[in-house]
């Protein structure tokens, strides 16, 4: 085997399974083939061969346009790569519950769950494998983080409606098409049922007939109530977090609200930042070596552009309820628009957060480097910045 294409078989290799799925979807199969031939990236091999570049892929999406599921107790949308192609490592549903209503016991097989309460209150309880369990209110600005297929259930504490922002590590989950407790015991015969349920075979037809998803209820007793198991262990890692309770990086045109595995344990997957941009702000031009971002607008409005090599750009304006994603490496800034503070909830899928700036890159090298670079003068040099700044503020 020629040791270039071996190096790569390793590369490939040192990853997620999703990621090497990725790695080889981005690039057409016929670039594929020439790269597997000659151990050059699939891209460089197509610019060698005068093959055409794929144009971008569309990196918006009107998530809060949709009506993807609604019925007696709420409503869901969402974005999977379904509906978002480019989207392929993070998913994103908006959901609203009405007081009391349930989003029944279930859990996820593909992903693990991040949200963020975006209005009103609701209760979550959660099961683990170490047999912990734990119950917890959440109100807005507070997060909660539950690990790839551990059992959980929402009710709206009330007194108003509550809405949050689902978000799971992988794109390719549906939230349409997660486990729940009412199609487990549809489908599973009445005899096993008694046996492990410990009733009447006949006491089943009171069950639901299908799966419930979200159903009506009665708000709850404000006060959290005991576990039916009072020997239970309560969970000795913590589900909740209070992104809003943070300690912001404050810059001159906004400021970053950031959650990782570092502060949130639990959260091994993701990483959580709330952005706030004022008026006439900057999110300056940057990439993130390890992790693609996902980004839903909570308010305000704000223009994207991204840059995806081979002199591919494409920007495009973002606004409430419009989700973008910007893949792993992709240079990208934020420019603010209008008289209205934008929002941003930022997903990043990795628990560890990572960025590299322009600014900071000008400034770890050389005058002489960046003047045979760019051929400009060292005058010139002397007023580029050497060194990121975050968030610009309004230009004066
Ligand atoms: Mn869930
Ligand atoms: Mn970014």
């Amino acid at each position: 085997m020629p040791d270039e294409q071996k190096e790569i078989i390793e590369e490939a290799s040192n990853q997620q399974g999703w990621t090497r799925r990725r790695v080889f979807n981005a690039a057409s199969l016929a670039a594929i083939g020439g790269a597997a031939l000659t151990g050059l990236p699939a891209q460089k091999a197509a610019a060698q061969e005068g093959k055409k570049v794929e144009p971008l892929e569309e990196f918006k999406y009107d998530l809060e346009k949709q009506t993807h599921w609604v019925g007696p107790g709420g409503s869901a949308k969402e974005a999977t790569v379904e509906e978002f192609p480019v989207s392929q490592s993070i998913a994103g549903v908006s959901m609203r519950l009405d007081p009391g209503a349930i989003r029944e016991l279930h859990w996820h097989s593909l992903a693990a769950e991040w949200a963020y309460m975006l209005e009103g209150r609701c209760r979550a309880t959660v099961i683990t494998p170490e047999g912990q369990a734990d119950i917890a209110d959440f109100g807005v600005g507070d997060t909660w983080y539950f690990p790839r297929g551990h059992g959980h259930v929402l009710q709206n504490l009330g007194p108003g409606p509550c809405h949050f922002l689902l978000v799971f590590d992988n794109g390719h989950f549906s939230e349409f098409g997660t486990f729940s407790a009412t199609d487990w015991i549809n489908n599973t015969p009445p005899e096993i049922l008694s046996r492990n349920l410990g009733l009447p075979t006949s006491a089943f037809g009171a069950f639901p007939k299908k799966e419930l998803y979200i159903g009506p209820g009665r708000v709850p007793p404000q006060n959290l109530e005991p576990f039916r198991n009072a020997d239970i262990q309560p969970a000795q890692g913590n589900h909740k977090y209070r992104l809003d309770h943070v300690k912001p990086h404050v810059y001159p045109g906004g400021s970053e609200y950031v959650v990782s595995s570092v502060e949130f344990p639990m959260q091994t997957t993701l990483t959580a930042v709330k952005m706030t941009l004022q008026p006439g702000a900057l999110r300056e031009m940057h990439w993130h070596p390890h992790a693609d971002e996902w980004q839903y607008y909570v308010k305000g409005r704000s223009r994207v552009r991204i840059f995806g090599s081979h002199g591919r750009a494409k920007e495009e304006e973002f606004g409430p309820g419009q989700v973008a994603f910007i893949k792993q490496g992709y240079g990208h800034y934020i420019e603010q628009l209008g008289n209205e503070e934008t929002e941003i909830l930022v997903l990043f899928n990795s628990g560890v957060y990572q960025e590299i700036s322009l600014s900071n890159w000008l400034g770890g090298n050389p005058v002489s480097i960046l003047e045979t670079n760019f051929g400009i003068s060292r005058a010139t040099i002397d007023r580029l910045p050497t060194k990121e700044s975050g968030i610009f503020g309004k230009r004066a």
